[in-house]
């Protein structure tokens, strides 16, 4: 059994382990780097070991540190959260071979599914619908021209060790398929470090709809339906809710079926995300995130489950604590990503909080380690905190959101929060009628 457990993250996510580990009677470590010396997470956490300095690479990427601070203080197992290390697959071998529990997927799961490539074969040989494209890397300029025009324009040039929307261009036409195919290997060169890329169908008005899996690395798996992410800025998503609008019961079960079964037919142990794009009744897989998501509230709400308490389980080699049949869908959550960014470009706003006020009441959940008089450092993501509301049905979570929204304070620091405010008046968030496009668009015309 898991008595002592690491977490491998900063801010929310890792107060987010913490109180998991707290329910489940299991001791928690902290690792920070000194510019978080007066981070929540250190507070809150049994324990906690400063890693280095305030640079990630040299903190909290820092394999060696993490190793060695769960070394000095017996952790017998590593959560790694989101982002960071939560995806390296040469982590997790090591771990592996240092004997320390990594709760989430085999390295091999995380590199299959980090490499979009072998990702797109292995879903499509599992039987997951994926969006029309190359098959497999696209070698040249010849072969790009040659693929688009057989796939039919637009086209998606997409970096095969892509990640966070970086290395993706747009060609409309033959006209635009060189400049595409070049500036997409250049910027993927410079951002991983691998130029290979591969081409898709460009979907022109797609929802962003993700289906939620879990498996026990047995051969047994669940699904716990899907969450659409459309509302996107840049490709980073801002607002997400569960169940989707445009998603009926019948399209759940067939989706879900179909995503269960494939993480169950791989052995799959944890939590993991397929995302598709959905267009027209069609699901398109994009690719799969092995670990747990910024959004994944949103599920716990509708299914009334808690997705870390049952990783953490799986990890300890024990079974699922339900089976599809527990999965019972009930009303509808939506979370908001608060950022300390400045309106309307979005850009970083750290700096101390002078006033901070959560709101509370029925059906209301913050995930955030800010307090009163907390600085926030300049070195790592802007997200502080989330809110997640739940109600009985679509129109009662919006109007808790905005309840929700007018009674949270965070003060000192730009937030995101009017932003919220105002998508709240708009007839199409009301209605859920958006597809990916629309926030863009929204910002184009109401912050440009
Ligand atoms: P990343 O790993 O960089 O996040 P994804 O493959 O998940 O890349 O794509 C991110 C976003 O890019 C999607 O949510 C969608 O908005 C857009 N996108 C990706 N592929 C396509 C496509 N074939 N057609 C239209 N939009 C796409």
């Amino acid at each position: 059994m898991i008595e002592k457990i690491l977490i491998a993250n900063r801010g929310e996510i890792a107060l987010r382990v913490i109180r998991a580990c707290r329910e489940m009677g299991i001791r928690s470590v902290a690792v920070h780097s000194t510019a978080d010396s007066d981070a929540m997470h250190v507070r809150m956490a049994d324990e906690a070991v400063c890693i280095g300095p305030p640079p990630a690479p040299q903190s909290y990427l820092s394999i060696p540190a993490i190793i060695s601070a769960c070394e000095i203080t017996g952790a017998q197992a590593i959560h790694p959260g989101y982002g960071f290390l939560s995806e390296n697959a040469n982590f997790v071998q090591i771990l592996e071979d240092h004997d320390i529990t990594f709760i989430g997927p085999t390295a091999e799961h995380i590199r299959i599914m980090g490499d979009k490539i072998t990702a797109i074969e292995t879903m499509k040989a599992l039987g997951v619908p994926c969006v029309p494209g190359s098959e497999g890397a696209v070698p040249d300029l010849a072969a790009a021209r040659r693929v688009a025009a057989e796939i039919g324009y637009p086209v998606i040039v997409k970096a095969t060790a892509g990640g966070g929307g970086r290395g993706m261009k747009l060609a409309l036409n033959e006209d635009e398929i060189d400049t595409a195919f070049q500036t997409a290997r250049a910027e993927a060169k410079a951002a991983f470090g691998n130029d290979e890329v591969y081409i898709e169908k460009y979907l022109q008005r797609p929802r962003h709809i993700e289906i939620q899996v879990f498996g026990d690395g047995k051969g047994r798996a669940v699904h716990l339906g899907e969450r659409d992410c459309s509302l996107q800025r840049r490709h980073q998503k801002v607002f997400e809710e569960a169940p989707g609008p445009a998603i009926d019961a019948e399209t759940r079960a067939r989706i879900g079926r179909i995503c269960a079964e494939a993480v169950a037919t791989i052995n799959y142990a944890g939590a993991g995300t397929i995302e598709f794009l959905y267009e027209d009744g069609e699901f398109y897989f994009i690719e799969m995130n092995t670990r747990l998501q910024v959004e994944h509230p949103v599920t716990e709400a509708i299914f009334g489950v808690d997705l870390v308490r049952e990783q953490i389980r799986v990890a300890e080699g024990l079974p699922m604590s339900f089976t599809q049949d527990d999965l019972v869908l009930n009303g509808h959550a939506i979370e908001v990503r608060i950022n300390a960014e400045r309106l309307p470009d979005f850009s970083p706003s750290p700096g101390r909080i002078t006033q901070y006020h959560a709101p509370g009441g029925l059906g209301v959940r913050i995930d955030s380690a800010l307090y009163d008089g907390y600085s926030i450092p300049p070195y790592y993501d802007s997200l502080i905190g989330k809110l997640i509301v739940h109600g009985r049905d679509r129109k009662e979570a919006l109007a808790r959101l905005n309840r929700a929204l007018n009674e949270l304070i965070v003060d000192g620091v730009d937030t995101t929060i009017p932003l919220f405010r105002e998508l709240l008046e708009e007839p199409d968030i009301l209605a859920g009628t958006y597809n990916i496009h629309w926030l863009e668009k929204w910002l184009e015309s109401n912050m440009g």
